[in-house]
């Protein structure tokens, strides 16, 4: 598990979260009047980015009362091909398996609009301004899905990982939000425990869980962690 945090001096660090956005105060008073709007007759829609099945099956249990969902798999990060095929199949088992009769859009793997996103900062390792570039295509993808689809909402799985840096998704995901038209679901869902719970469900539907978060890079980082755990720990 990684520190994504960058240090600052105590005073600026103060000020900083004296003026943060309180993201998850706003994603609870959505959720609010998502069901004001589902008394009056209907749920909102809500397009909902997912990166594999185990960080979808905690955000399914959060928001399936309030929203239409409808799932969008598009993560040309993934490599190689093959894994993304497993990440695909096991969240489409796990829809099932759990009840969801959610459908999954999955627009087709080409690897290369990952590679254009990160160019140039392949080398800078999880939890930097690659990642940052990574959650921008993936995002921007479900904007424009959620635009050309009529979805009132969007969001995305991924603010559930402790890895992932919900500050960033969630400005980004504002961001769109002005761009595209689209509202863009706030969300912090590792918050009261959404991490362990995640856990806990790929657990009991015996989940594929990945060892590392996707990209080749990722990959072998987390090869790379592995084989300097077992020199520190030899036997
Ligand atoms: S480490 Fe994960 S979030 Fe970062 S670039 Fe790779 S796949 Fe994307």
């Amino acid at each position: 598990m990684y520190n994504l945090s960058v240090r600052k001096s105590g005073g600026k660090e103060a000020a900083e979260t004296k003026n943060r956005i309180n993201y998850y105060r706003i994603f609870e008073e959505t959720l609010r009047e998502a069901d004001l709007s589902a008394e009056n007759g209907k749920k909102p829609s809500l397009l909902l980015h997912a990166c594999c099945a185990p960080c979808s099956s905690h955000v399914l249990e959060c928001l399936s009362g309030h929203f239409e969902i409808t799932m969008f798999y598009y993560n040309p990060n993934i490599s190689p091909e093959p894994e993304f095929k497993t990440r695909l199949n096991e969240l489409s088992r796990f829809l099932k398996d759990a009840g969801y009769g959610y459908g999954i859009e999955s627009p087709p793997y080409v690897k290369e609009e990952f590679d254009r996103a990160v160019s140039g900062l392949e080398q800078l390792g999880e939890g930097s301004k690659r990642c940052y570039r990574c959650y921008e295509l993936r995002l921007r993808k479900t904007a424009e899905a959620a635009l050309s689809g009529g979805f009132s909402f969007f969001t995305t799985t991924l603010s559930i990982s402790p890895y992932k840096n919900s500050e960033w998704l969630n400005e980004i995901g504002i961001r769109l939000e002005k761009e595209y038209g689209v509202r863009y679901l706030c969300s912090d869902f590792k918050k009261k425990n959404g991490y362990k719970r995640s856990i806990e469900l790929s657990e009991k539907y015996g989940l594929y869980r990945q060892d590392y978060c996707g990209c080749e890079y990722s990959r072998k980082e987390a090869e790379s962690r592995r084989k300097s755990r077992s020199e520190s720990f030899p036997g």
